[in-house]
C-alpha cells in the first residue's frame, strides 16, 4: 500500500476535493482504494455520501483507540473505494493526543495493525485538517508521500515555505523517507491574471515538483459535494472532473515503480 498524505495548513485550497476526486479517479483505475478523512469537519466523509448516522467506527477510533483499518474502513457507492470516516470526537483529539507518548505516530501505528482476513488497499489518501498539528502530524509520520494542493493567490508560496519546513523536521524525526509526489495548482482562473502570475512564480520556484495538470475553478466541483458525489460521478465531463482524471494520469506516472503495477 502507498499512502499519500493531501496536506495544506490552510484551509479552502481544495484538499478537500483533491482527496475526493483523486481517490475516485483511482479507484475507477481498479486499484482498491482508501480515503481517510483525518479532519474534524468531516467534509471528506460528507462528500462522499457518508452521513454522520453512519459513521460508526472513524479516524478518531484508530487514532485514540486501538482500531485497525479493517474495522473502521467501509465501503462507500463507488466500487474499489472505502473510506474512513471522520466524526466530531476527532476535534478533541489534537488536545487528547498531547499526553500520549507516541502521539505522531499513532496513525502510522493504526495502519500497520491489519488483518489477514482483509485485502488491503493499493493506495491510501489522508485528507488532513487545516493547519500543522497533531493530526497533520499523523498524517505525515504515516504517509510514503505528500500531495500539497495550492491556491493560485499571492500568498501561496509563503505558506508553501512553512509546510515544506514542516515536511524537514518530520523527515528528521520520524518519518525520514517521506516523500513529495507533487503540488497541485488549484482554483486556476485564467481571466485572472494574478492567478497566472503565481501559477508563473510557482513554477519557476519549485519546477517540476509542480504538476503539469492544473485543477481549474470550475463551479460543478463545488456542487457536487451536496449531493454526496465526487464531482467525477456527479458531472464527469465537467472541465474540473477531467482535470482530476488527468491529475490522476500524472500521479500514477509518478508512484514508485513497483507500485504502478498494482
Ligand atoms: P480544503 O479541504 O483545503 O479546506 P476544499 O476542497 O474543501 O478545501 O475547498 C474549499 C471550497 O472551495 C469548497 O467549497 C469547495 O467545494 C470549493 N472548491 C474546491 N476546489 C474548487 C475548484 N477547483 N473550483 C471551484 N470550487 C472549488
Ligand atoms: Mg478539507
Amino acid at each position: 500500500m502507498i499512502t499519500i498524505a493531501i496536506a495544506n495548513q490552510k484551509g479552502g485550497v481544495g484538499k478537500t476535493t483533491t482527496a475526493i476526486n483523486i481517490a475516485t479517479a483511482m479507484a475507477a483505475t481498479g486499484s482498491r482504494t482508501l480515503l481517510i478523512d483525518l479532519d474534524p469537519q468531516g467534509n471528506a466523509s460528507t462528500g462522499l455520501g457518508v452521513h454522520s448516522g453512519s459513521r460508526e467506527t472513524s479516524s478518531y477510533d484508530i487514532l485514540i483507540g486501538d482500531a485497525a483499518i479493517h474495522e473502521a474502513a467501509q465501503d462507500t457507492d463507488i466500487p474499489n473505494l472505502q473510506i474512513i470516516p471522520a466524526t466530531q470526537d476527532l476535534s478533541g483529539a489534537e488536545v487528547e493526543l498531547v499526553s500520549v507518548e507516541d502521539r505522531t505516530s499513532r496513525l502510522s501505528q493504526a495502519l500497520n495493525r491489519t488483518d489477514p482476513a482483509y485485502k488491503q488497499p493499493e493506495i491510501c489518501f489522508i485528507d488532513c485538517p487545516p493547519s500543522l498539528g497533531l493530526l497533520t502530524l499523523n498524517a505525515l509520520g504515516a504517509a510514503d508521500t505528500l500531495l500539497v494542493p495550492l491556491q493560485c493567490e499571492f500568498f501561496a508560496l509563503e505558506g508553501l515555505s512553512q509546510l515544506l519546513q514542516t515536511v524537514e523536521r518530520v523527515q528528521e524525526r520520524f518519518n525520514p523517507d517521506l516523500g513529495i509526489i507533487g503540488i497541485v495548482l488549484t482554483m486556476f482562473d485564467r481571466r485572472n491574471r494574478l492567478t497566472d502570475q503565481v501559477a508563473d512564480d510557482v513554477r519557476d520556484c519549485l519546477g517540476k515538483l509542480v504538476f503539469e495538470t492544473v485543477i481549474p475553478r470550475n463551479v460543478r466541483l463545488s456542487e457536487a459535494p451536496s449531493h454526496g458525489l465526487p464531482a467525477l460521478i456527479y458531472d464527469h465531463e465537467c472541465a474540473g472532473s477531467r482535470a482530476y482524471i488527468a491529475l490522476a494520469r500524472e500521479l500514477i506516472g509518478r508512484l514508485p515503480e513497483k507500485r504502478k503495477a498494482a
